[in-house]
């Protein structure tokens, strides 16, 4: 930084010098001179001594004094925020489940009492969670992560319209929430799936609350291999509806979770139960839409989900038979994540074509937006 009154010293040096050199300049129309008197007299005697008219000399400025009033400033500090911390990942090399919590008892039961700001201001968070998890304590009460809603499992299954909860034969099953069972019994004459005898044993519960857009919400559970309530009968959540089992077209036991808006016989009237059911405490959903670089929605696309705890896959719906949630027009939702930071990336080939790190809050859903690179 410049001295102010170095500059003003500086400048005053700047004037004074200019006043001297112009005085110096001056001088020969300022000195008088004294001659000698046989100098007077030889200049008397002469003729021809010059005559210069000095009065029509013009003074030429010899000196110029510059104000700069704009400083020159150079900068000696640097600020520098930054909004998302560094993350120093240590990728693991098996795709982890991660330490879940196996009681009900970690449910949140109840919407969340603290909201944090929403991390993407466009995106209008509608949370809609009502459900508890359907399998009693201790039971895996998480959805099988190789085949979620609208996956395939790699091509190798059907597209799937709900989640499973990989659970023994014989492990019961509860209500997700209050209602009545509309259906109770198996589908060999009345189709809840792609073709009768689909779901084997299975119960419909037909909840007190309406969707966010005013249409009757229901819960499936197929599979079983007991059920254990009658049509029209009333359950609270948490009361025992049957037991696990692999009745229907199953490779093995487990609960087939399924949420249904509008026609409970509407084998495409499915939403992603991952949006319904209460994150465990501490536990968020990821959600978001994949598109081309376009802006049109990709299916069956898979991203990488990894925070410096845990890494997972999380794959696009793979066609329009599975629905995206009215309130968030999704085609991929995450649940039971840890609230952390995770890098989400989709890669082609080795080629990274988004890569973004992203906050997911517990006790909510947090929306991102990936459009791939072309
Ligand atoms: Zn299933």
């Amino acid at each position: 930084m410049t001295n102010p009154k170095f500059v003003r010293y500086a400048c005053l040096l700047v004037l004074a010098l200019s006043a001297c050199q112009t005085a110096e300049r001056a001088t020969p129309f300022a000195i008088t001179i004294a001659p000698t008197e046989s100098a007077r007299i030889a200049v008397q005697s002469s003729t021809s001594v010059p005559t210069a008219d000095l009065s029509t000399l013009t003074p030429t400025p010899t000196a110029t004094a510059t104000v700069t009033d704009t400083p020159t400033l150079t900068p000696t500090a640097t600020a520098t925020r930054t909004a998302t911390p560094t993350l120093t990942y240590t990728p693991s090399a098996t795709v982890e489940i991660g330490a879940l919590p196996t009681k009900t008892g970690d449910v949140v039961q109840g919407p969340p009492t603290w909201t944090p700001p929403p991390d993407n201001p466009a995106v209008q968070i509608a949370d809609h969670y009502r459900f508890a998890r359907p399998i009693s304590d201790g039971g895996v009460n998480w959805a099988d992560r190789t085949y979620p809603y609208g996956g395939t499992s790699g091509g190798r299954l059907q597209v799937h319209h709900g989640i499973d909860l990989v659970n023994p034969t014989g492990t019961p099953v509860l209500a997700a929430a209050d209602g009545k069972v509309v259906f109770a019994g198996n589908d060999l004459s009345n189709q809840f799936g792609a073709h009768t005898n689909y779901y084997g044993n299975l119960v419909v519960i037909q909840h007190d609350a309406p969707s966010p857009e005013g249409l009757p919400v229901f819960s499936l559970y197929g599979h079983l291999d007991r059920v254990e309530v009658d049509n029209d009968q009333r359950v609270a959540r948490g009361t025992e509806i049957g037991k696990v089992g692999a009745s229907g077209i199953a490779f093995g036991p487990h609960l087939h979770f399924e949420v249904r808006v509008g026609n409970p016989f509407d084998f495409g009237a499915t939403r992603n139960p991952e949006l319904w059911v209460y994150p465990f405490a501490r536990f968020g959903t990821l959600a978001g839409q994949v598109t081309d670089a376009s802006g049109t929605l990709l299916h069956e696309a898979t991203l990488q989900v990894r925070s410096t705890d845990i890494q997972r896959y999380a794959f696009t719906y793979a066609d329009d038979s599975v629905n995206g949630d009215p309130t968030f027009a999704e085609n991929f939702a995450l649940g039971d994540l840890p609230a952390n930071y995770y890098e989400v990336s989709v890669t082609d080939n080795g080629r990274v074509r988004f890569r973004e790190t992203v906050y997911v809050y517990p006790n909510r859903t947090t929306w991102i937006q990936v459009q791939l690179k072309p």
